[in-house]
């Protein structure tokens, strides 16, 4: 699958666009004016595997909030850049606390609510001037939700002018991509670089979201932020974002991926991160945990045996990772396999780096594992999945790194 070419934007330390890896980001949902609360949500979205966060700066005391921030951050060891998101007096926020401007890495400015009237191309160029003074890197994130006014009446009035009028729908499209594209060219004229501007086009409707950054990534070569906005709450936000990133992302498009979902009450904040990690993983693209390959069961699994083991695999190696990205560079591609019964259970086990093939209803109450496509161990008894994680810790202190002697996984 070939990339999109695109301009790499430095954000921080991590580079978006160009040849650098799809980048995974989130955004927190705390009060930025929270201090505690926003590191603690800050960390654990970095922890999970996010490489950019970005945080809501809407009042002073978030504009105020934001050093603090970053500083506790740098405390704890956690270097993720913060991208402040924007909207209304971001151009105010940012002149009044210089070292908030100071202490992020990127600005993200929706077009539609940079200001109204006469005030929007004044309080842009404050925001794009500000962005330059410190090298900052500027997301111009249009919103499906938040469409400038002004240029959607002066589209559909040149569309109504039109001896071959489109749809209405098609020219809400087409003022998205306008709207960033012309914002965009209005920064560089301010004299921000083309290599500190990524561009976002965010709708909530899978196939608008597909046809908009088809549209907008044959326009320019800026590097493009995807993701469906809105996409609700559990599997639905979870298929919703997939069927569309997953269609652009074949096609090349898209440098960095953000998740919207709906968390549920009381769940935390990095399902996010890890559905953009497994998207980006499922396609080949990076790699970010081990991976469990599962069977769904069926009536020979009468026993819950196998999801048991399965889940606690996954978990386990999840739990691993942040140890074992530092000790067994490459352990993030390894593939385990997890199967209830001969019918698939050798022959997918052979295909991964080590599985295991559960005895299903009926059969020998004993479990082959096989390595690197050789059948090595039959396991049998109660703890047969102690035994199997084991030799999963075993497999891993084998075949990655060079760890410490005595040092266990
Ligand atoms: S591997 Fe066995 S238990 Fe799993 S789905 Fe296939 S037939 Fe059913």
């Amino acid at each position: 699958m070939q990339r999109r070419p695109s301009i790499a934007v430095r954000v921080g330390p991590v580079l978006v666009g160009g040849d650098a890896p799809i980048v995974v980001q989130s955004m927190t949902n705390t009060d930025t004016a929270d201090v505690a609360g926003t590191v603690a949500q800050v960390a654990d979205l970095a922890r999970a595997g996010s490489e950019l966060v970005r945080l809501t700066v809407n009042t002073e005391s978030a504009a105020q909030a934001v050093p603090a921030i970053r500083e506790a951050l740098d405390r704890l060891g956690i270097g993720v850049p913060l991208i402040g998101d924007f909207h209304f007096n971001g151009h105010r926020l940012l002149t009044d606390y210089p070292e908030c401007a100071q202490a992020l890495a990127k600005y993200r400015i929706n077009p539609g609510n940079v200001g109204r009237g006469e005030k929007r191309d004044s309080q842009f160029a404050t925001l794009v001037e500000i962005a330059c003074r410190y090298d900052r890197a500027v997301r111009i994130g249009v919103n499906w939700g938040s469409l400038d006014q002004d240029l959607v009446v002066r589209l559909m009035d040149a569309n109504a002018r039109s001896p071959e009028p489109q749809d209405a729908e098609a020219v809400m499209r087409e003022a998205l991509v306008v709207s960033a594209l012309e914002s965009a060219r209005r920064a560089e004229e301010l004299g921000l670089g083309r290599n500190r501007i990524v561009l976002s086009c965010k709708m909530s409707g899978v196939q608008d979201l597909i046809s908009v950054y088809r549209t907008l990534a044959g326009r320019c070569d800026y590097a493009l932020h995807l993701g469906l906005t809105e996409a609700g709450m559990g599997s639905k936000g979870i298929v919703a974002s997939t069927a569309a990133l997953a269609v652009l992302l074949q096609e090349g498009i898209g440098d960095t991926i953000r998740i919207s979902l709906t968390p549920e009450p009381g769940e935390g904040r990095t399902r996010e991160v890890l559905v953009a990690q497994e998207i980006l993983q499922t396609m080949g693209l990076r790699a970010f945990a081990p991976m469990v390959t599962a069977c769904p069961g069926c009536g020979r699994t009468t026993s819950a045996t196998f999801q048991h083991l399965a889940k606690d695999i996954q978990a386990h190696l999840r739990a691993q990772m942040p140890h074992w990205r530092e000790r067994y560079p490459g352990v993030e591609s390894m593939q385990v396999a997890v199967m209830g019964c001969v019918v698939n259970g050798p022959g997918e086990s052979k295909h991964a780096n080590i599985g295991i093939s559960l005895p299903g209803t009926g059969e020998n109450p004993s479990a082959p594992v096989y390595v690197d496509g050789d059948k090595v161990a039959t396991l049998r008894g109660e703890d047969i999945a102690l035994q199997f994680t084991r030799m999963v810790d075993d497999y891993v202190r084998g075949h990655y790194g060079r760890p410490d002697p005595g040092v266990s996984p």
